[in-house]
């Protein structure tokens, strides 16, 4: 088994701490890898307070990773030692069923293998995320990162990128479309700079009107304060797409209320408690569509990789050291992220 050392929580209300652990052996088809960087997502908050309520305990979040390969299965032909590589929020999937078929394992329909808190398949325990110093991965599940991107800041498009990207393309935004995205978070921030990319007029809905110099900095349009009506109501019947990441239950009616005819606003936002059920009329007046998206496939995420490489697009963070990842989620919980904390994983060997 291979040592590897993380931060990790043991119990839902423990703060996390320091902890041993060890990783399966590379197998032929795996590759094994130092962490460089890891984003922190909203999602391993969720996780190590079991808010989704289903976290086996101890959990070591993290599946925003960046880091060098360090040794490769002898059946491996796509990476090397010394390969700048990501892994995001998959480590397996079952590779038979239809929805892996399609390249989207996300969907698999034997459940894909999370990059923590899944079942680890090998050494029939739980698998453990990136909030540590090396990872094991299946090679399919490898990911090329970009030569000119900054290596910490490219980390949270494995999640966050993702995430966004995804809907963004399944819902085909493209230039001249009004869309929108709600929350400027991690998921929010990189919403408007791919949104902006592929050329849409992008409209940022924050409640929080310090943001507002940021989302324009970041590629929006426009911004409006959510909790302002009038404002709210300048937009109504306009948007061909909303994407909402917002990371706690709210009212879906203002937005749904913004959406133009056969326009969708997608999910992507997972609170813990639900948003109250949106009124039947939002959606019926204009056959508009309320839709959900779960991060992304392995092909699109390579694609999505490529596509942030070409227009030379990372992740605005906030590096810290893993000592400070307590504090990082309580300025989470605040929406005091700009907008990304992303983990300097060599302040593991610094003293606690
Ligand atoms: P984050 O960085 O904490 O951002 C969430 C943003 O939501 C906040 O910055 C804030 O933006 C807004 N917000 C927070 N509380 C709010 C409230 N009470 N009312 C209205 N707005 C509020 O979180 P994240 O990492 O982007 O993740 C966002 C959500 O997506 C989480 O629930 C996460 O688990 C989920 N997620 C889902 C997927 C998926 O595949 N579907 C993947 C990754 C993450 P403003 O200050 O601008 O209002
Ligand atoms: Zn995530």
């Amino acid at each position: 088994m291979l040592a590897s050392t993380g931060y990790g929580a043991t119990s839902a209300t423990e703060p996390l701490a320091k902890i041993d652990f060890e990783r399966r052996d590379p197998k032929p088809n795996d590759v094994q890898i130092d962490i460089l960087y890891c984003g922190v997502c909203h999602s391993d908050l969720h996780t190590a307070r079991n808010e989704w309520g289903n976290t086996v305990y101890p959990v070591v979040p993290g599946h925003e990773i960046v880091g060098r390969v360090t040794k490769v299965g002898n059946e491996v032909t796509r990476f090397k030692e010394g390969d700048l590589v990501g892994v995001g929020c998959m480590v397996d999937s079952c590779q038979q069923c239809s929805a892996c078929g399609e390249g989207l394992e996300q969907y698999c329909e034997n459940g894909f293998v999370g990059t923590y808190n899944g079942e680890e398949g090998h050494t029939g325990g739980m698998t453990y995320g990136g909030y540590a110093s090396n990872i094991v991965v299946r090679d399919k599940f490898v990911l090329k990162i970009p030569a000119n991107l900054d290596p910490a800041g490219a980390a949270p498009l494995l999640c966050a990128g993702i995430t966004t990207f995804s809907p963004l393309r399944q819902w085909k935004v493209s230039p001249g479309q009004k869309v929108g995205i709600v929350g400027l978070g991690g998921l929010g921030h990189m919403g408007i700079k791919l949104a902006h990319a592929m050329g849409a007029h992008v409209v940022l809905f924050t409640t929080s009107p310090g943001k507002r110099e940021d989302a324009k900095r970041l590629g929006a349009d426009d911004v409006v304060v959510s909790k302002n009506a009038s404002e709210m109501k300048a937009h109504r019947n306009s948007f061909d797409f909303i994407l909402n990441t917002v990371a706690a239950p709210h009212s879906l009616d203002p937005f749904l209320d913004l959406l133009k005819r056969d326009g969708t606003m997608t999910l992507v936002g997972a609170p813990a408690t639900p948003h109250p059920s949106p009124q039947v009329f939002s959606l019926i007046m204009k056959r508009r569509r309320l839709a959900g998206s779960l991060i992304g496939g392995i092909a699109e995420t390579q694609e999505m990789l490529d596509f942030c490489g070409q227009h030379n697009i990372v992740s605005d963070i906030e590096m810290i050291r893993i000592q400070d990842i307590n504090e990082a989620y309580e300025r989470m919980l605040k929406s005091d992220v700009k907008y990304r904390f992303v983990i300097d994983m060599a302040s593991l060997k610094q003293p606690s």
